[in-house]
């Protein structure tokens, strides 16, 4: 495995690899991978013929208020991960390289990343289009892996890709958790044995939606209720959002005839922690 850490040596080798025609595969991280992560790298892996992987902890999609700086950081143990995963190049630039002091071009969508959790993180979704372009400039892979645990960033990295007819696909790999629910996430470490133990609550609730849906029902009222009362049983929970909408535009239904995204968003002491499940139409 190669660690490419400048930009100009990635897009070199990106340069080679094209010219060779290789199918390249890629996977965006921000590290301190954990199995979430690589079920993508090796979903990737299976795919294309060179495996790229960045971990880049992104500035520009953190609030000045939020983790940016404490977010967490393990570079030696992500590449011995990346290694052992048939990972070929390991790209993890320097903020200074992908952001010099004067940079000022941004890639904005507008529509998707407007509810949801672009409402409670506004310039969120910004940073990562605008990361996400730098990366597919720097790596033109073929295609790129995203996750549907944060399957609102991949609803708008889709669009993104549609919008602006970048040549790449884009495949969404499903959402992998511990043993009792909680979705993997770089963020669970910040939780104390007590959030840790009520962020299960996350999961029950959309657990108990997926039941309820089954039994017949389809007016999400009831639902969001199911949601906000597990996590306002909880001590350390506090919920940010809980919503139904629909798949392709992101907005709220009332009642469920086609394929729905539920999403919630609850903050946990120090994290803040997202979840989400996929209600297909032929489930109905
Ligand atoms: P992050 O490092 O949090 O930016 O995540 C990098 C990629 O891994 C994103 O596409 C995430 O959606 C994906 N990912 C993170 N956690 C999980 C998980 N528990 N299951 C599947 N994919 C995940």
């Amino acid at each position: 495995m190669r660690l490419v850490r400048r930009v100009k040596e990635m897009q070199s080798i990106s340069r080679r690899l094209h010219e060779e025609k290789k199918r390249v595969g890629f996977v965006p991280t921000m590290g301190s991978l954990h199995d979430g992560h690589l079920s993508l790298i090796r979903l990737a892996r299976k795919m294309c013929d060179t495996l790229v992987v960045s971990v880049f902890v992104n500035p520009t999609q953190f609030s000045p208020s939020e983790d940016f700086t404490r977010y967490p950081r393990d570079i030696e143990r992500d590449k011995k991960l990346c290694e052992s995963e048939g990972t070929d190049i390991l790209f993890a630039p320097e903020t200074d390289d992908m952001y010099p002091e004067d940079f000022s071009t941004y890639v904005v969508e507008e529509r998707l990343s407007l509810p949801l959790c672009g409402r409670s993180r506004p310039t969120h979704f910004r940073g990562v289009t605008t990361v996400v372009t730098k990366l597919f400039n720097i790596i033109r892979p073929t295609f790129a892996v995203f996750g549907q645990k944060d399957a609102q960033q991949a609803f708008v990295i889709e669009r993104m890709v549609r919008d602006l007819n970048f040549d790449i696909e884009i495949v969404v790999a499903p959402i992998v958790r511990e043993k009792d629910g909680l979705a993997m996430s770089s963020r669970n470490r910040y939780l104390s044995p007590k959030e840790r133990e009520e962020a299960t609550a996350i999961f029950r609730s959309l657990s108990g939606v997926k039941q309820m849906v089954r039994k017949g029902e389809r007016k999400t009222s009831p639902l969001i209720k199911l949601i906000r009362d597990e996590i306002a049983r909880t001590e350390t929970g506090r919920l940010d959002y809980a919503e139904i909408v629909d798949t392709r535009t992101l907005s709220p239904v009332e009642v469920i005839e086609d394929d729905v995204l539920v999403a919630v968003a609850a903050q946990f002491g120090r994290a803040r922690l997202i979840d989400n499940i996929i209600i297909k139409k032929d489930e109905l």
